[in-house]
């Protein structure tokens, strides 16, 4: 049946440019419009219910709706709806919201700076990273490495970090040689045979030494890293890569900027990621959970040494030229604050080692043997469950036959809205407030999906 032309799949694909999308995929497919959203589910235009596996973008922390969050958007609209942080102007809501991130870093850290969105907190870290460098007298140190399969946003210099092909092809990324990538921390395929988690780990800490070496050590200026990897199929890194790439960054004072774009705020267990896996940042990005994502608002967290350093250049010039309208909008300040006193009270991290354990435990149990499942794999709130054509070689499927859109679309059927990832790598990082019992009934309506797969495959 055709339709009706006032619908709202006929006015999207005839006016909207989605992200992420294949254009003429979706021209004949049309959209999933969602209309309102409830706890950890999310309702389509028709009415169909989901269990939201993914937050979304790995985003919406307290879920679909929350009343807290709307009235401190509301009473903020009414006091002061906006305002801005340029040339030593300043408001409330920015103000207690550094405070909060100071208190709750994982380092000792000294200043925060807002931006809208994690690729723009990256972009800024970067120009910080540049900037700083300079100001310290060594303009040479400039290089940036980021790994394979990394994700750290989409924009030109954020984008060149980000390690994954489908964000270069075509966009003419990376902008320059300043960006460098090593290898994918990933012991499921990236291991030797018999490689053991901790000679991995070694291995991979050795090259990133030889390219440091290779390209001088007094050209290089930062490593990125999310703690867990995300977008590129949550990827756990293998037992002492942390500590092992940090004492390699050391010895040549490369920086570390953790990216906790997805990791902050209890994912993996702790309150940071950074927490999960021992690292030990001088610049912390963080966005998405920061607002449970109400509100769009990214921070950039930077050591006494960076910020010292800004503050010289800074001084030098008169101003230090970086800052976007929207840094810091006290609207979208002021519900992230609402939301980390809401983490505090609930408990969130307890909260998310708990029902993470849960889901880790109940994955496994119910898939790991299953003949499509390769890997499963993740930490606390986020996990992926690997497809493969063939169980004992870790061999993928030809990408050509889409295995993973085909599951996710079967999941959808079941009322389940999860992601594809590179490698046919099915996510999960669902709401933080999600239950027990609703990580059993996510699970269950996976498990369908996985079954009429079985049988298509067949
Ligand atoms: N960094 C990480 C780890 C992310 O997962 C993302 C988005 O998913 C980004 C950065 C980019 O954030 P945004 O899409 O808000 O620009």
């Amino acid at each position: 049946m055709t339709p009706p032309r006032n619908s709202n799949a006929v006015r999207d694909i005839a006016n909207v440019l989605h992200p992420y999308t294949d254009h003429r995929a979706h021209a004949v497919n049309g959209p999933l419009v969602i209309s309102r959203g409830e706890g950890v589910r999310v309702f389509d235009d028709q009415g169909k219910e989901y269990i939201e596996a993914m937050a979304g973008l790995w985003c919406a922390s307290l879920g679909f709706d929350n009343k807290r969050l709307v009235d401190a958007a509301y009473r903020q609209m009414q006091k002061l709806p906006f305002y801005h942080g340029f040339t030593a102007k300043s408001h409330e809501p920015m103000i207690d919201l550094a405070e909060m991130l100071i208190e709750r870093a994982p380092v000792p850290m000294s200043k925060v700076f807002f931006a809208n969105s994690g690729s723009e907190a990256n972009d800024t870290a970067v120009k910080m990273i540049w900037y700083a460098n300079n100001a310290m007298g060594r303009p040479d140190k400039k290089k940036i490495i980021g790994r394979l399969k990394g994700y750290h946003g989409i924009t030109i210099a954020s984008g060149s970090i980000t390690g994954l092909p489908a964000n270069h092809k075509m966009f003419d990324l990376p902008v320059s040689d300043r960006f460098i990538h090593v290898s994918t921390p990933h012991h499921y395929h990236g291991a030797n045979p018999g490689e053991s988690e901790e000679d991995f780990a070694t291995r991979l800490a050795e090259e990133l030494d030889q390219v440091i070496q290779r390209e001088g050590p007094e050209t290089v200026a930062a490593f990125f890293a999310e703690p867990a990897m995300g977008a590129g199929g949550v990827i756990v890194p293998p037992a002492t890569y942390f500590e092992k790439v940090q004492a390699v960054l050391k010895k040549h004072d490369v920086l570390f900027v953790a990216d906790e774009v997805i990791c902050g705020f209890g994912r993996t267990g702790s309150y940071w990621g950074s927490q999960t896996f021992g690292i030990t940042p001088d610049i912390l990005v963080c966005a998405k959970a920061l607002s449970a994502s109400f509100l769009p608002i990214s921070a950039v967290m930077v050591n006494d040494r960076v910020f010292q350093a800004l503050a010289d250049g800074s001084a030098t010039i008169g101003t230090w030229g970086h800052g976007f309208t929207y840094s810091g909008h006290p609207v979208p300040a002021a519900v992230a604050v609402e939301t980390l006193k809401i983490y505090d009270e609930m408990d969130i991290v307890g909260h998310a080692k708990r029902v993470g354990g849960h889901m880790q435990k109940t994955l496994r149990a119910r898939f790991a043997d299953h003949p499509l499942v390769g890997e499963i794999r993740g930490i606390g709130l986020v996990a992926a469950m690997e497809l493969v054509a063939d169980k004992a070689t870790h061999r993928n499927f030809d990408p050509g036959a889409k295995v993973g859109p085909r599951l996710a679309k079967l999941a959808e059927g079941e009322g389940v809205i999860m992601r594809a990832m590179v490698n046919d790598s099915m996510g999960f990082s669902p709401p933080l407030i999600i239950t027990e019992a609703e990580v059993d009934e996510m699970i269950a309506r996976v498990g369908r999906a996985l079954d009429a797969l079985t049988v298509q495959l067949r």
